[in-house]
């Protein structure tokens, strides 16, 4: 069977207009005569919407409500499309998680898909329907329904995707494919043609949107190829596929910047074995998110200082959690939310030196000012103002000569 799997983003399915315009991809598919299975995201601003109205009734929301309240804009985007199809003299219908079901393990919030039942699907496909599955959401083995954290329905494709040993994922975006920096943040920024697990998570995680991370882990672990391009204009995208597969002879494949990120720093710390893990510990306990961290040498052996970023929303709850863990010792508490990580990332800096010193050398010429440093193989983030956004993502992608 020649299956498809085709993921709409929020934006491409965020207007009546819009969805008009993509069932048309859909039957385009159809006509070609493959099974395709469709899964689609909320309509955009309805995911944040939903969250903003939990924040309203507690800042306690419970989690297991959370989760079936923000994966409910998923169905009415998925009855849209299915509606649509519907109109236009086709067999379709919308499928919740817990209908098919899929399942999931882990925290509400952040679960992770790890079975799905493919039986009714494939009764479905195979009687000619095509089904829009909601992107995002799962069932827990409590038969509670979980989402798959932020841009989780990227996940849901490549999952489906892996089930239903599909021949093709394609994610359907607002951009034509993956870009050597956001489109949206630099107009020099050039589409990629073919990009590497490896640099794509790296790029996710460092704050390219446009794919999730654990989408990326999902795909890698899975040999899954993945094709990014736009659901209005008919170019090709970007495929993200295994580093054999891939010729290139570029140091650096791209550029991430993050936004709301905070730093904090506890000055006059002391100095003694164990006091990093009593400041973290709490801070994990409260599934806060730890970044880049930075410990100074100590001056006197006595007392040194330590910074780490966090989420900015974390912000109000870190400085909580320090100023009552009885169980450390500083002098001052400095917070600072303007901050932003500017991330290079190739896998040609392993076999190229001096790229460390090309990076530090264009921001210094725009006295831009590094505060923390973080290094793997195949990134060098650097944290900065974030007023020098712009101007950092401009001067770095004219090093590396990405726009080329
Ligand atoms: P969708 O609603 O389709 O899931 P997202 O908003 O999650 O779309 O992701 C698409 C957005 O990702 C783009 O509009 C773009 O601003 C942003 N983005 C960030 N970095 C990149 C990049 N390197 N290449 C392409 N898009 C990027
Ligand atoms: N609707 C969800 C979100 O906004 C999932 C997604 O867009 O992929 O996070
Ligand atoms: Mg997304």
């Amino acid at each position: 069977m020649k299956i498809v799997v085709l993921k709409f983003g929020g934006t491409s399915v965020g207007s009546i207009k819009k969805i008009k315009k993509i069932t048309d991809i859909i039957i385009n598919y159809k006509k070609r005569n493959f099974k395709v299975i469709v899964v689609s995201s909320a309509m955009s601003g309805v995911t944040n919407d939903l969250i903003k109205k939990s924040i309203e009734i507690s800042d306690n929301f419970n989690e297991s409500e959370y989760d079936a309240l923000v994966s409910s804009g998923e169905q009415v985007a998925c009855s849209l499309i299915a509606g649509r199809l519907n109109h236009k003299g086709y067999k379709s219908r919308s499928w919740m998680a817990w209908q098919i079901p899929i399942f999931t393990s882990g925290f509400h919030k952040n679960s992770r898909i790890n079975h799905i039942y493919k039986q009714k699907i494939y009764k479905y496909i195979k009687e000619g329907g095509i089904p829009i599955i909601a992107g995002f959401q799962g069932i827990n083995n409590k038969e509670r329904i979980t989402t798959l954290g932020r841009g989780g329905s990227d996940a849901s494709a490549i999952m489906i995707a892996k089930f239903f040993k599909a021949q093709r994922c394609i994610i359907y975006t607002d951009v034509e494919g993956v870009y050597t920096t956001d489109p949206n943040k630099l107009n020099k920024a050039k589409k990629i043609k073919v990009i590497s697990y490896e640099e794509m998570l790296e790029m996710a995680s460092l704050g390219a949107k446009v794919m999730q991370p654990v989408s990326i882990q999902d795909a890698r672990l899975n040999r899954i190829d993945i094709e990014v391009r736009s659901s209005f204009i008919k170019k090709s995208g970007t495929l993200i596929t295994k580093r054999s597969n891939i010729i290139n002879n570029k140091i650096i494949t791209g550029i991430s910047s993050t936004h709301n990120d905070s730093k904090v720093t506890l000055v006059g710390v002391k100095d003694k074995p164990g006091v990093a893990a009593s400041i973290f510990k709490p801070l994990s306990k409260n599934l806060i998110n730890v970044d880049m961290v930075v410990q100074n040498i100590s001056p006197n052996g006595k007392e040194t200082d330590l910074t780490f970023t966090i989420k900015t929303e974390d912000l109000n709850k870190t400085k909580k959690i320090i100023r009552n863990n009885k169980n450390i010792n500083f002098r001052r508490l400095l917070f600072e939310s303007g901050v932003t990580k500017i991330s290079i990332i190739g896998v040609g800096m392993i076999t190229t030196p001096g790229v460390t010193f090309r990076m530090f050398q264009a921001l210094a010429n725009k006295k831009i000012n590094i505060q923390v440093i973080s290094t793997s193989e195949i990134k060098i983030s650097v944290l900065i103002n974030k007023k020098d956004t712009k101007k950092a993502l401009t001067i770095l992608h004219k090093e590396f000569k990405l726009e080329n």
